[in-house]
């Protein structure tokens, strides 16, 4: 039995990672997938936690050895998703969610099939430019170049399966949250209990 695989983007500063955070709490049995960067940690970032911190070099290194299930660069940046956790976890039957910018999600959803993938739209340019101020973390520039972006990346909505628009979080963090438990009542993940139901019919699945 297969885990589901769930991919999360977003332009950055929409409240991905604050929705993700929350739903990572309630879903205990739902595996991060913990990606790699060259890019610096944030203020209140840990190695391990919420990145991978690493260098370039050691980057292309792995990306040679084909390490990444996808990787792309953003912002200058490189970032990746390490192919081995995640094969390991939907391999063992658990959940996993991505949160990949918009062209590792196009990678990930033509490598694996049935991959449910998810876009958090903030509720306009304008207040999009307010949470990333708000969240203190940046420079103007570095915020700048993340809203010039935003302007390409929500083109690629029609690439989802699924649309939050995040304007009142805790409905947004409900709506992931409903998403991610209706994969659990799917068929094939269910295929253990399944069996056994039937066999106590005296049939076989
Ligand atoms: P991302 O991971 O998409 O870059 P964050 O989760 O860091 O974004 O959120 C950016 C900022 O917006 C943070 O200060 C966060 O507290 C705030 N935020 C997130 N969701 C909402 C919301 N629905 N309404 C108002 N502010 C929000
Ligand atoms: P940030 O620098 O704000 O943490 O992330 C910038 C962008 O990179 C976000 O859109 C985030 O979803 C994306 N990202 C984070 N990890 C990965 C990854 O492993 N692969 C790809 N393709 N994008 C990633």
């Amino acid at each position: 039995m297969r885990g589901n695989l769930y991919i999360v983007s977003a332009p950055s500063g929409s409240g991905k990672t604050t929705i993700l955070q929350h739903l990572l709490r309630s879903f205990t049995d739902l595996k991060f997938s913990v990606s790699y960067t060259t890019r610096r940690p944030r203020q209140g970032e840990h190695n391990g936690t919420d990145y991978f911190f690493t260098d370039r070099a050691t980057f292309l290194g792995m990306v040679e050895r084909g390490q990444f299930l996808e990787w792309a660069e953003f912002n200058g940046e490189l970032y990746g998703t390490g192919r081995g956790f995640v094969d390991e976890q939907l391999e063992t039957g658990n959940d996993v969610i991505l949160d990949i910018d918009v062209q590792g999600a196009k990678q990930v959803k033509s490598k694996i099939q049935g991959a449910t993938a998810i876009f958090i739209l903030p509720p306009s340019f304008v207040e999009l430019e307010r949470r990333l101020k708000l969240r203190m973390l940046e420079p103007d520039d570095v915020i700048r170049r993340r809203l010039e972006i935003a302007k390409c990346e929500i083109q690629f909505y029609r690439d989802y399966d699924y649309i939050i628009v995040n304007d009142v979080l805790e409905n947004s963090i409900l709506l992931l949250e409903s998403i991610v438990r209706s994969g659990t009542v799917k068929p094939q993940r269910q295929q253990a209990r399944i069996e056994e139901i039937i066999a106590s019919f005296g049939g076989r699945a």
